[in-house]
């Protein structure tokens, strides 16, 4: 039901190309023998896809927000590690370069990333609710102490944007800023042991640890205490790329469950010939169209002003997500007791869907900011 433009319909014709040749073959054993996907990003990389938003004059894709939610829901249907991945280093860190870096970061990070030899990630959460992680001054430099965690990409990443604090007696968004910082060359930044998590098992999540890091001012992401502005325009982006990968995920089930109903037979019926059934797929097939119309909508409508768009972004990643995680719930069911058995690629997208609604700001936290402006 969403317009795309032709130009949007190409790319999203060569990410499936893509996906087919790259990725989908591999995918069940990365994410069950939790294997990080060294060598599909390398590739990846070579052909532009850690740079989908970087303008051509520093070599990247510079495509519209639209087309590269397109890829990453493309790459979502047959690996949704790989897709995160994609999303954090494109929206999560390209992105807020490009809109607030300085000519020098742009020159020093875009075309790194554009030509695929190194990429960065979003670092925000931290172990407790509030953000702690400081900076100081402190001489010549300035200081960061703390500690943020579950930061996907972490222990591979070359660079973060971090979200830091300072003491000033203002509310938390009116103290925030974003600094750069280079993971792999910087005295007293360590990189926790990756986590074991649940599902998206071929991505790797970790704590980072700043002790005593010096930075300079060149490592500013914006003007000091503009960090919260810089986060929020940010994370809309990130809520984006999470329905496009939750819509990729939720598709995908749709049709392993729809084969599985073809193909069983209860006594001599196929499963999709009982009407209670074939009325549960009728339900999903109308329920992906919305989401979907939701996901490309808010994509078409991301206007990059941090407050404007909140709300649209918010309420897409609190729809989209729990209307997928409730499909792929379904899709689970239908497969039986065999939907429960690891291995199976329902069982690897059910548990895939489940991060959706918690990462990138949990459902019941979407709402609360919904509810404050009612
Ligand atoms: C696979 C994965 C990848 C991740 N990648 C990144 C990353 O790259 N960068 C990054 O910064 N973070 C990342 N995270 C962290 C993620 O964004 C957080 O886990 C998520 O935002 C929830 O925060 P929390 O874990 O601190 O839960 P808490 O804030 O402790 O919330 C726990 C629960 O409390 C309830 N709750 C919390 N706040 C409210 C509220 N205001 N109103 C009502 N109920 C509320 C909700 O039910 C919520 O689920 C990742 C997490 C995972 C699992």
């Amino acid at each position: 039901m969403f317009k795309f433009n032709n130009e949007q319909l190409v790319f999203k014709e060569s990410a499936r190309e893509l996906v087919e040749k790259h990725i989908e073959k591999g995918a069940n054993e990365r994410n069950n023998n939790k294997l990080y996907p060294t060598e599909v990003l390398k590739k990846l990389g070579e052909l532009g896809y850690k740079g989908l938003l970087i303008p051509e004059y520093y070599e990247g894709t510079e495509l519209d927000i639209v087309s590269a939610s397109l890829i990453i829901y493309e790459v979502a249907k047959s690996d949704a590690s790989l897709a995160h991945l994609l999303a954090t280093a494109n929206f999560g860190f390209v992105y807020p370069i490009l809109r607030y870096g300085s000519e020098a970061q742009h020159e020093k990070y875009l075309r790194a990333c554009a030509a695929g030899e190194k990429e960065g990630i979003f670092a925000y959460v931290e172990p407790q609710t509030e953000i702690k992680t400081i900076l100081q001054p402190g001489g010549e430099a300035y200081v960061l102490n703390g500690t943020k965690c579950m930061i996907t990409n972490a222990p591979y990443a070359d660079y973060a944007m971090v979200a830091v604090t300072n003491h000033q007696p203002v509310p938390e968004m009116e103290r925030l800023t974003t600094v750069i910082v280079d993971l792999k060359n910087t005295p007293g930044v360590e990189i926790g042991k990756a986590e074991e998590t649940m599902g998206l098992n071929s991505l790797k999540i970790a704590e980072i640890f700043f002790n005593n890091v010096e930075l300079d001012e060149d490592s500013f992401l914006g003007e000091q205490n503009q960090g919260g502005d810089i986060i929020i325009d940010t994370t809309n982006l990130m809520r984006i790329s999470n329905c496009a990968i939750a819509l990729g995920i939720a598709e995908r089930a749709y049709e392993e469950a729809l084969a599985y109903a073809r193909f069983r037979k209860i006594y001599s019926t196929p499963l999709i010939e009982m009407q209670a059934i074939k009325h549960n797929f009728a339900d999903m097939k109308a329920e992906l169209e919305v989401i979907k119309l939701l996901t490309f909508h808010t994509a078409s409508c991301f206007r990059q002003k941090a407050w404007e768009d909140f709300d649209n972004c918010a309420m897409a990643k609190y729809k989209v997500t729990e209307k997928a995680k409730s499909i792929c719930d379904y899709c689970l069911q239908i497969f039986g007791g065999y939907g429960y058995i690891q291995g199976n690629t329902i069982e690897r997208l059910y548990r895939d869907i489940r991060a959706m609604t918690i990462l990138g700001g949990d459902s019941d936290r979407l709402k609360s900011f919904l509810a404050m402006g009612i």
